[in-house]
C-alpha cells in the first residue's frame, strides 16, 4: 500500500524551499499592507512580470494610501496604464479612501472582503500577509498543485472539490508564517508544478502527493477540466473619426461588460450584416449628432473571457448638433455622450486597450499619425 507523508508533516519542508528557491519580486521585499495591497490587486489578471515593470513607478506616483486616496481616479487610472483592466484600479481607489475613512487595517479575510474589488482569494492572501492570520488561498496555481496532490477527479470550480483543496491548503499552512507559507504553494505551481511540465524531482510536495507518487497516474492528467462554457458571439461596428490632429474617442461606462471605463473608439452593436448606414443610425441615436460611416475595414477579433468580440471598423465623420461654444470652438461633444477629441500624446495616458490600436491598424490609421499637440485641454462631456 502506498505511504503518502501527511500534508502537516510538509510545511517545514515547503516554507525551508520557499526560502531557498523564491524569486526576488519587489513585492515580496515589503511588510507595508498599503503596498502589499497594491501588488496583489495588480497581480488579479496580470502576469507577475508585467506587474514587475509598473509596480514602482505607481508607488513612486502614490507611496502612500492616503496620496492615492487623494488622487483623482484619472490620474490612478493614467498611472495603471498598461496593465489593463482598468476596473481594478477604480476599485484600489475606492479602497484607498475607505481605508483612509477608518483609519484602521482589515484584521482579518473577513474584513479585507468588504474593500471593494477584494474576493475571497486576495483578501485571504491579504489576511495571511498583513494580519498573520492564517487564511489558506486558492488561485489557478495552487488549484493545479493541490488538485494533483490529491489526484482529485473533481473540477477544482465544484464545490465540494474546492472545499477539499482548501482543507489541504490549510493543512499545509504553518501558523507561524502564514503568509509565506501561502506563497510558497503559489510558488511551486509557478515553478515547479507547471501547467504541462510537472518537475516532481525538484518539488517540496513530492512525498505527499498522490498523482507522483502513484504508478498509474499522469500528474499532467490534474487537474481535471470541467465542461467547457459555450463562447459568445458578439457582432460591434466601430467609427474611427479624425479632425486635423486628433481622434474622436468615448468613455466607456464603469459598469460596461468590456473595456469598462475605458477610453474607445466610438463603437455600436449591430447585427452581423448591417450596412454602414444603419450604424450611422445606431451611432447617432447612442452617442447624438449626425454620423456617416464608409464601407467597413477588415473584421478585429477580440476575445474577452468566454465573449468573441466580431468587430467592424470604418473611417466615419462626424458632425455635432449642437452649435459650437464660444470659449471652446467647437470641441464640444454631443451633449452628454461622453465623446472627446484627442491627441496622440493624450491618448497614451489615457486608459485604453490593445484593440485601439489593433482597431486604428485595420483602417490604416496608426498612433503616430493623430497629431502631438492640442491647443486645448480635451473637453468630456459629461461628470
Ligand atoms: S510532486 Fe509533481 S505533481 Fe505533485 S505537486 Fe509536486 S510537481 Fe506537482
Amino acid at each position: 500500500m502506498l505511504q503518502l507523508v501527511e500534508p502537516e508533516a510538509l510545511r517545514g519542508t515547503l516554507l525551508a524551499w520557499f526560502d531557498r528557491c523564491r524569486r526576488d519580486l519587489p513585492w515580496r521585499r515589503t511588510e507595508d499592507p498599503y503596498e502589499i495591497l497594491v501588488a496583489e490587486i495588480m497581480l488579479q489578471q496580470t502576469r507577475s512580470e508585467v506587474v514587475a515593470t509598473r509596480y514602482r513607478g505607481f508607488l513612486d506616483r502614490f507611496p502612500r494610501v492616503g496620496a492615492l486616496a487623494e488622487a483623482r481616479v484619472e490620474s490612478v487610472e493614467a498611472a495603471w496604464s498598461g496593465l489593463g483592466y482598468y476596473r481594478r484600479a477604480r476599485n484600489l481607489h475606492r479602497a484607498a479612501r475607505i481605508l483612509v475613512e477608518r483609519r484602521t487595517l482589515p484584521a482579518s479575510a473577513a474584513e479585507w472582503a468588504e474593500l471593494p474589488g477584494i474576493g475571497a482569494y486576495t483578501s485571504a492572501l491579504l489576511a495571511s500577509r498583513c494580519s498573520g492570520e492564517a487564511s489558506p488561498v486558492l488561485d489557478g496555481n495552487v488549484e493545479r498543485v493541490l488538485s494533483r496532490f490529491l489526484a482529485s477527479a473533481e473540477p477544482p470550480r465544484r464545490a465540494a472539490a474546492r472545499r477539499r483543496l482548501l482543507a489541504t491548503a490549510a493543512r499545509l499552512l504553518d501558523g507561524s508564517r502564514p503568509g509565506d507559507s501561502n506563497q510558497a504553494l503559489m510558488e511551486v505551481g509557478s515553478l515547479v508544478c507547471r501547467r504541462g511540465a510537472p518537475d516532481c524531482g525538484a518539488c517540496p510536495l513530492a512525498p505527499g502527493c498522490l498523482a507522483f507518487r502513484s504508478r498509474e497516474l499522469d500528474p499532467r492528467a490534474f487537474p481535471v477540466a470541467g465542461p467547457r462554457r459555450a463562447r459568445e458571439v458578439r457582432h460591434c461596428f466601430t467609427a474611427v473619426v479624425q479632425r486635423g490632429g486628433e481622434l474622436l474617442l468615448h468613455r466607456r461606462p464603469g459598469d460596461a461588460d468590456w473595456l469598462a471605463g475605458r477610453w474607445h473608439l466610438p463603437t455600436v452593436e449591430l447585427a452581423s450584416g448591417d450596412e454602414p448606414v444603419r450604424a450611422a443610425e445606431v451611432l447617432g441615436r447612442e452617442f447624438g449628432g449626425c454620423w456617416e460611416c464608409d464601407e467597413p475595414a477588415v473584421m478585429v477579433r477580440h476575445a474577452v473571457t468566454y465573449r468573441d468580440f466580431l468587430v467592424r471598423a470604418a473611417v466615419a465623420r462626424w458632425r455635432t448638433e449642437r452649435r459650437p461654444d464660444e470659449s471652446t470652438g467647437d470641441r464640444v461633444p454631443a451633449e452628454g455622450s461622453a465623446l472627446a477629441w484627442f491627441g496622440r500624446e493624450e491618448i497614451e495616458g489615457l486608459p485604453t486597450s490593445s484593440l485601439l490600436r489593433k482597431t486604428l491598424d485595420t483602417v490604416g490609421v496608426t498612433l503616430d499619425s493623430v497629431g502631438v499637440n492640442c491647443a486645448d485641454p480635451p473637453i468630456h462631456s459629461g461628470p
